[in-house]
């Protein structure tokens, strides 16, 4: 780590494994309650992993999980970490109407306002599912009172995504700020620079180059996310997946939590909330 280099934001987004997007049309959520629940074992792990640094990450915790795992929530505030939202029940944005989805953010927050006695300011979106055709979500999130999403993914993919979005902090509502998550520019397009399945496929040199790239070109903060499952290569396999998303949810679980640790030793790593909810004018 260079001397003075800019603070990245580390994020967690803590759901369980059948609870991925992707795996959705094979776990329905009425068979949640009988599944093995991992998260809260994990979440530890990730705990240990980021005191061992004295490093302090934001927590985009699941209400459903938050609710059945309350000492876990307070473990992660009693570590010095944000806790933060990523809606009650991992339900995508884009597949929800404005009244059903200000009810999800709204019931989320209040419930991680309870449970860890903290003021809970930012919100991720399941699967980055905020993009050109809902882009009412942030006036349910102004409404609701949080002061900061995450929620956008600039690139092209199958899933989610908004390309011509800004790439950087920008404020979308009075008061309520959008940060993207980080892509890296250059030949001409935004590439994924931020964590999930990708960071598992590419060799972590490559991902750590796209970081560095973006702290030394665009003098910006990267946004760097993960969930606890991708550290967990015993989870139990979730049937009936198909063979793409099969190969994007369990591709190389065995290998991240080393690549965590040599990505905590090369950069620095903050909160989302201290490093992006300050006043412009000071901002580096
Ligand atoms: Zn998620």
């Amino acid at each position: 780590m260079s001397p003075g280099a800019l603070t990245n934001a580390l994020t967690i987004d803590v759901e369980d494994y059948f609870q991925v997007s992707a795996c959705a049309p094979y776990s329905a959520r009425d068979t949640w309650e009988q599944r093995e629940c991992r998260g809260e074992r994990n979440v530890d792990r990730i705990l240990a992993l980021l005191d061992a640094r004295a490093t302090r990450a934001t927590f985009f915790t699941l209400g459903w999980i938050a609710e059945r795992y309350p000492q876990m929530v307070q473990r992660i505030v009693a570590g010095g970490h944000e806790l933060a939202s990523h809606g009650y029940g991992h339900e995508r944005a884009s597949d929800l109407d404005e009244a059903a989805f200000f009810a999800d953010i709204d019931r989320s927050r209040k419930l991680l306002e309870d449970l860890s006695g903290q003021q809970v300011k930012g919100y991720r979106a399941p699967s980055f599912s905020i993009g050109q055709n809902n882009l009412w979500a942030f006036d349910c999130l102004a409404r609701a009172g949080y002061r900061y999403s995450s929620s956008i993914y600039p690139i092209q993919h199958d899933h989610y995504g908004m390309p011509d979005a800004p790439r950087f902090a920008h404020e979308v509502r009075a008061g309520l700020l959008e940060v993207p998550v980080t892509t890296a520019h250059f030949s001409g397009r935004n590439w994924p620079a931020s964590g999930g399945g990708y960071f598992r496929l590419f060799p972590y040199a490559l991902s750590r180059w796209l970081l560095a790239r973006v702290n030394r070109e665009d003098q910006q903060s990267a946004i760097f996310y993960f969930h606890p499952w991708e550290i967990d290569a015993g989870q139990p396999r979730v049937a009936g997946v198909n063979a793409k998303s099969r190969f994007r949810h369990y591709v190389n679980l065995h290998r991240m939590e080393d690549k965590i640790r040599r990505l905590l030793s090369d950069f620095s790593w903050g909160r989302m909330d201290e490093i992006f909810l300050v006043p412009q004018a000071t901002r580096k």
